[in-house]
């Protein structure tokens, strides 16, 4: 169907999404007595009405059972973390002995940099995007000192091209093949947090490993929005966290990816801990380290069963529903929220300027040219939660699962008379 900005379309849209009831299944904040719109789920996802129970139940097997609990809670602890795998595999094109849930992200992205980043005189170099994420940046930053490299010498950044707003993946692969047999690293945000452009990771990727190098995936902003397919990608490593389109709560549980040609790999350097050893044996207390032959050997401690509750509950909705089917309808929402800036900018005399490529998922960044932050706090009090960066970004994320076609047509109106009535 054609869209039109009208409550009447929008309104058919949804009556025609199958997705629609699970609206219901969440829960929203309230400003002046109704649900937020709420646009910033690539930040901190909404609460599934279900989690409760699955945090209900681990404190009520922790109360009754206490330490028996590991072994005789309905879910056992001990193994709890291996019951995430399966859902997580589909959601990140995995198999499951591939994942593992453990820690936080940017702690799993230095786990995993022990393991595929160990740079001789010869092949030293990483390459990742400008102006990643900071934690990112940060974390790359770290390790070439851990390493006794220098930042500036080791750590080459892809750039946008001046006047755009994208990268280019020719460029991407341009540069894999500038540095060649020096690159030991490619390391990038599959999904860009900026500007929501999905990366082409399939052949960056393979170039990357056409040069001899490891390349693995920061996922943030792409597990639960976009299709990932990592085994078939041959990616060699992957971690993403959980708490933004996954919905499973604030700082909550990373997950990861390796790829299954490591699994049995005894030697590869590597930090563990007890709970990375063959379970069987594990409480036999034994000297020597006995990897368990999936993701999970990459694991140090006993999960935080807390933690993994919401994370469950989450990936049940996700098992239910389905990545394409939520793909799919994320690309009709974030196309009808598309059409409705454009629909909108006719009518104010600010200019929009959408600066996500056409290779996106469910986020749009827009420049609101002639506008600022009182129109941020406009929307803010009328009950639509956006992301504003100064000085006058706003990325725009309607996760599909909760996100409906009229809030974006009543979005479209509430930013309309927030720009018309400073005007006016
Ligand atoms: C959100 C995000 C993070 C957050 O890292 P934490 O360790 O979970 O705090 C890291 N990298 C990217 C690209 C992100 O978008």
């Amino acid at each position: 169907m054609t869209f039109q900005n009208t409550l009447e379309c929008a309104k058919e849209l949804d009556a025609s999404d199958p997705l629609s009831k699970y609206r219901e299944e969440f829960h929203y904040p309230q400003v002046n007595g109704k649900d937020v719109i709420y646009f910033t789920g690539n930040s901190l996802g909404l609460q599934p009405k279900r989690t409760q129970k699955f945090v209900d139940d681990v404190m009520k097997d922790w109360r009754e059972l206490a330490v028996e609990g590991h072994f005789y809670a309905e879910k056992p602890w001990w193994d709890y973390h291996e019951r995430l795998a399966e859902g997580l595999g589909k959601v990140v094109g995995a198999h499951p002995q591939e994942i593992s849930v453990m820690n936080t992200l940017t702690v799993n992205l230095h786990l995993l940099m022990v393991s595929f980043y160990s740079p001789t005189e010869k092949r030293f170099k990483i390459l990742c995007e400008e102006k990643a994420f900071p934690s990112d940046q940060y974390m790359l930053q770290s390790q070439t000192r851990f390493h006794g490299l220098k930042a500036e010498d080791t750590i080459v950044e892809v750039k946008k091209r001046p006047g755009e707003h994208h990268w280019r993946t020719e460029d991407f692969i341009q540069k894999i093949k500038e540095i060649g047999d020096e690159l030991a690293l490619v390391l990038i945000g599959g999904v860009n947090y900026y500007n929501g452009q999905v990366l082409d990771m399939k052949a960056i990727t393979e170039a990357g490993k056409s040069v001899g190098a490891f390349v693995g995936w920061d996922l943030a902003h792409a597990v639960g929005n976009v299709e990932l397919k990592l085994h078939d990608w041959n990616a060699d490593f992957a971690a993403w966290c959980s708490y933004k389109y996954m919905n499973s709560g604030p700082g909550n549980a990373s997950g990861i990816f390796v790829h299954e040609r490591y699994l049995d790999k005894k030697d590869i350097p590597r930090f563990e801990g007890w709970w990375g050893t063959k379970k069987e044996t594990r409480f036999l207390m034994q000297p020597e380290f006995d990897p368990i032959e999936t993701a999970d050997a990459w694991q140090l401690s006993n999960p935080p069963i807390l933690s993994l509750a919401p994370y469950l509950a989450s990936l049940e909705l996700f098992d239910e529903v389905g990545m394409d089917a939520l793909i799919a309808k994320q690309k009709k929402l974030t196309a009808f929220l598309e059409f409705v800036l454009h629909e909108v900018d006719k009518e104010v005399d600010s200019t929009f300027e959408i600066i996500t490529p056409k290779e996106r998922g469910c986020q749009l960044s827009v420049f609101l040219h002639g506008e600022g932050r009182p129109l941020f706090d406009y929307l803010m009090k009328e009950g639509v939660i956006v992301d504003w960066r100064e000085p006058n970004v706003i990325r725009l994320a309607p996760a599909p699962f909760y996100c409906s076609f009229a809030d974006m047509y009543n979005f479209g109106q509430v930013l309309k008379t927030g720009i018309l009535s400073k005007s006016g």
